[in-house]
C-alpha cells in the first residue's frame, strides 16, 4: 500500500482508541463534562450495558445552539485557551476530545440549551458524520445519548467483556465521581432500575454509605487534614475515609484517589494507603479507602494521559508522605494497639507535629442519613431557576432509610461427631486416590503431618477441606440433592451499590447453591437460607464474601458463575489456617481427601499436599 494519509473518519477512529475503551469510558466523560458544566444534579442511565445506550442528563450551564456543532469538533474546548492554562486548570476536561472520539465510534445525539438562552439545539451523529441540526425546546442543561458504541468498529466491539463486566464497570465510575463530588445528586439507572444514587447533601460520608454500604462505613475512620511536616512544603491537603484494620480485602480494587475532584489511578499513591497500614494488616490484604488529595493546581500535570487518569505531581515524595502520614494517623489513633507504638513510622511523627483536628475514632454513621431518594423530577440546577424544595427536605427526613436492625446472628453449634470434621464431612464411599494415610500430628496449627507407605505427606489443612467440600458440593449440585440451611432467625445484610448489583446478576445462580435472599429494599437484602455446608457462618458474611469474589473474578479456571460461587463457597466453609484440629479430627479430613477426585490441588488449582517419598529422605539425611 502506498504511504496515504487516513482519511479523518479512520484517524478519529483509531484516536477514539485512546479515550473510549469501554462503555464506562464515554460514562466518564460525558459525567466529567456535566461536572465541568456546573451541574448539581446528573442522571446517567444505560441499556445493554452501555453497548445499546448511555444517557446523560445535566442541569448544568448548557452549550449555546451556535456552539454545539463546534462542541463535536476534535480539539474544541471551552475549557482551555493557551498552554499556560493548563497549569492552572480547574475543570476535568480540557483537551477536547471526548465528544469528538464517542461520536467517531457511535451515533450520537447532543441536545443542549444555554442558561442564556431561550431555546436549545440539537445534533445527530453517526459514526463521525452531522446527519442534523436544528433548534429544540428543553430546560437548561444538556443530555448526551450515545447508542450503538463501536458500531463501526469491530475490533473494539470484541475487547468488550461480559455485559455483567461492563455494567459493573459503569457502577464503579459513577459511585467514584458521585464519592468527588458529594454536593452533586447522582443517579444511575441500569436497564431503566435504578442501580445508585447520591443525594447531593455535600457529605462524602452520605456518599460512601450509598457506595460501600452502612456495615462497611462503620469499620471507616475518618482522615483529616494533617499540617504539612515543615513550611517550605507545598501545601497538600489529605481527607477522607478508610478502614480499620479489622475489614480489608485480598485486593486492591477499594482503594480510590482523587487529586483535585480528579479520579486517578496512581500506583505509588495506593502503595503509600498501602503503608499507612504497615505491620497493622496482614500481607496481602488491603484497606477500603477513599482518600481525597487537594494540591495547588500549578503542581500537578493532569496532561499525561488522554484518559486523564494518570496525573504527575512536581513533588511526588511529598503527596505520597501526605497521603500515608493522614491515613496513618488516622488509622493508628482509632486502632491505638500498643504493639505498634515503638515503630520507626510513628517514633517519626511523635515529633514536634502538631495535628490540626481533633482525633475522630471509629465512625457512627451520620444521625440522620439524608440519601433517602432522589426525587423523579428534574430540579433546575444553579443556571435554571430553583425550586423551592422544603416539602421535599420534609420527606425526605422522615422517610427511614435503613430498615430495623436484624437481630444479632447465633451461630447454631455445630454437630459433633466422634470421628469427623465438625462440617458436614459424611460422604457416600467413592475409590480412593491416595493411599491410606496415618496422621502424625499437626505443625503451626496449619498444616497436618501424614505417613503412608510412599514416605511422609504434608497436608494444608484449609485447602485439603476446600477440596473435599467442592467435591461434595458439586456432586450434589449435579444430583440436584443440595441441602439448605434454612436460616435461624433472618438476617438483613446491607450492601454497597456495586455488591447489591452482583447480587441482583448471580442472584439466580446463588438461589442455586441455597442462598435464598430477599429485597429488603435501598440495596438492603434478608438471608432467608444458605447452603447447609456453611451452616455455622453468619450468612451475611458469607454472603459478602461469596460477592467479593464473584466480582474480583479470581478464579480464572471456574467454566461457569456457579462454579465460581462453589469455590467461594467452599472456601468459606472449610477449616481455617490457624485452627487447631483434634487427631480424630485430622483423621476424618484425611478420609475424606483419600477419596477425593482430585486429591491434590484445592480447588483454585493450589497443592493440598507435599509429598516426601522415603528415597528423598533418606538423600536428604545422606542414608544413600
Ligand atoms: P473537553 O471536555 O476536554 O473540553 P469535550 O469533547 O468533552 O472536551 O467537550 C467539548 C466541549 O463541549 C466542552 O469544552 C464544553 O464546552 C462542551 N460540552 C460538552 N459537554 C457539555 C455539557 N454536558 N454541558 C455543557 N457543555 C458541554
Ligand atoms: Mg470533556
Amino acid at each position: 500500500m502506498p504511504i496515504q494519509i487516513l482519511t479523518e473518519t479512520v484517524a478519529a477512529q483509531i484516536a477514539a482508541g485512546e479515550v473510549v475503551e469501554r462503555p464506562a469510558s464515554v460514562v466518564k466523560e460525558l459525567l466529567e463534562n456535566a461536572l465541568d458544566a456546573g451541574a448539581t444534579q446528573i442522571e446517567v442511565e444505560i441499556h445493554g450495558a452501555g453497548r445499546q445506550l448511555i444517557r446523560v442528563r445535566d442541569n448544568g450551564q448548557g452549550i449555546p445552539a451556535d456552539e454545539i456543532e463546534l462542541a463535536l469538533h476534535r480539539h474544541a474546548t471551552s475549557k482551555l485557551n493557551a498552554i499556560d492554562d493548563l497549569s492552572h486548570l480547574e475543570t476535568l476536561g480540557f483537551r477536547g476530545e471526548a465528544l469528538h472520539s464517542v461520536a467517531s465510534v457511535s451515533r450520537l445525539m447532543l441536545t443542549s440549551c444555554h442558561y442564556q438562552a431561550s431555546v436549545g439545539a440539537r445534533i445527530v451523529v453517526e459514526g463521525g458524520q452531522v446527519l442534523d441540526v436544528r433548534g429544540v425546546g428543553i430546560p437548561v442543561g444538556t443530555v448526551v445519548e450515545v447508542a450503538d458504541l463501536f458500531y463501526n468498529v469491530p475490533a473494539r466491539r470484541k475487547f468488550l467483556k461480559s455485559d455483567a463486566t461492563e455494567r459493573r464497570h459503569v457502577v464503579q465510575v459513577v459511585s467514584q465521581y458521585a464519592m468527588a463530588y458529594p454536593d452533586v445528586r447522582l443517579r444511575l439507572m441500569v436497564d431503566g432500575r435504578e442501580a445508585f444514587h447520591s443525594t447531593g447533601s455535600g457529605n462524602l460520608a452520605d456518599v460512601i454509605i450509598a457506595v460501600m454500604g452502612l456495615e462497611t462505613f462503620r469499620e471507616m475512620v475518618e482522615v483529616v487534614p494533617l499540617s504539612p511536616l515543615r513550611a517550605d512544603l507545598p501545601p497538600i491537603q489529605v481527607y477522607g475515609y478508610t478502614t480499620l484494620p479489622s475489614l480489608n480485602r485480598s485486593n486492591r480494587t477499594q482503594i480510590h484517589l482523587f487529586v483535585n475532584g480528579r479520579l486517578i489511578s496512581d500506583q505509588r499513591l495506593t502503595y503509600a494507603v498501602v503503608q499507612a497500614y504497615h505491620t497493622l494488616l496482614p500481607v496481602g490484604t488491603y484497606p477500603l479507602s477513599v482518600v481525597m488529595i487537594q494540591v495547588p493546581p500549578e503542581d500537578v500535570d493532569v496532561n499525561v494521559h488522554p484518559t486523564k487518569a494518570e496525573v504527575r505531581f512536581q513533588s511526588p515524595d511529598a503527596v505520597f508522605s501526605a497521603v500515608q502520614r493522614a491515613v496513618r494517623r488516622a488509622v493508628v489513633d482509632a486502632t491505638a494497639a500498643p504493639s505498634f507504638q515503638s515503630s520507626p513510622e510513628q517514633a517519626e511523627w511523635d515529633g514536634d507535629e502538631q495535628p490540626n483536628y481533633e482525633p475522630r475514632p471509629v465512625q457512627t454513621p451520620p444521625s440522620q442519613p439524608r440519601q433517602n431518594r432522589l426525587d423523579l423530577d428534574w430540579t433546575p440546577g444553579r443556571y435554571g431557576h430553583q425550586i423551592a424544595d422544603d416539602d421535599e427536605q420534609q420527606a425526605i427526613e422522615s422517610t427511614p432509610y435503613f430498615p430495623p436492625a436484624a437481630p444479632p446472628y447465633v451461630a447454631p453449634t455445630p454437630p459433633q461427631a466422634d470421628d469427623e470434621l465438625p462440617e458436614r464431612m459424611g460422604t457416600p464411599r467413592r475409590p480412593r486416590t491416595l493411599p491410606i494415610l496415618r496422621v502424625v500430628g499437626q505443625v503451626a496449627a496449619t498444616y497436618i503431618i501424614a505417613e503412608g507407605p510412599a514416605g511422609m505427606y504434608l497436608i494444608d489443612q484449609h485447602a485439603a477441606h476446600e477440596r473435599i467440600l467442592y467435591e461434595q458440593f458439586m456432586a450434589a449440585y449435579a444430583a440436584q440433592d443440595l441441602t439448605v440451611q434454612l436460616a435461624m432467625e433472618t438476617v438483613t445484610v446491607s450492601l454497597g451499590a456495586m455488591e447489591a448489583r452482583l447480587l441482583e446478576e448471580y442472584r439466580e445462580a446463588l438461589a442455586l447453591l441455597g442462598f435464598e435472599v430477599e429485597d429488603f429494599g435501598k440495596n438492603t437484602y434478608q438471608v432467608r437460607s444458605v447452603p447447609a455446608i456453611l451452616a455455622d457462618r453468619n450468612p451475611a458474611e458469607v454472603l459478602k464474601s461469596v460477592l467479593q469474589d464473584a466480582e474480583r473474578g479470581d478464579s480464572p479456571a471456574a467454566k461457569t458463575i456457579e462454579d465460581k460461587l462453589v469455590r467461594r463457597v467452599c472456601k468459606s466453609a472449610a477449616v481455617k489456617a490457624g485452627q487447631v484440629l483434634s487427631h480424630t479430627e485430622m483423621q476424618g479430613l484425611i478420609r475424606q481427601l483419600e477419596r477425593c477426585e482430585n486429591p491434590h490441588t484445592c480447588p483454585h488449582g493450589r497443592p493440598t499436599l507435599i509429598h516426601l517419598s522415603r528415597d528423598q529422605l533418606e538423600r536428604e539425611f545422606g542414608r544413600t
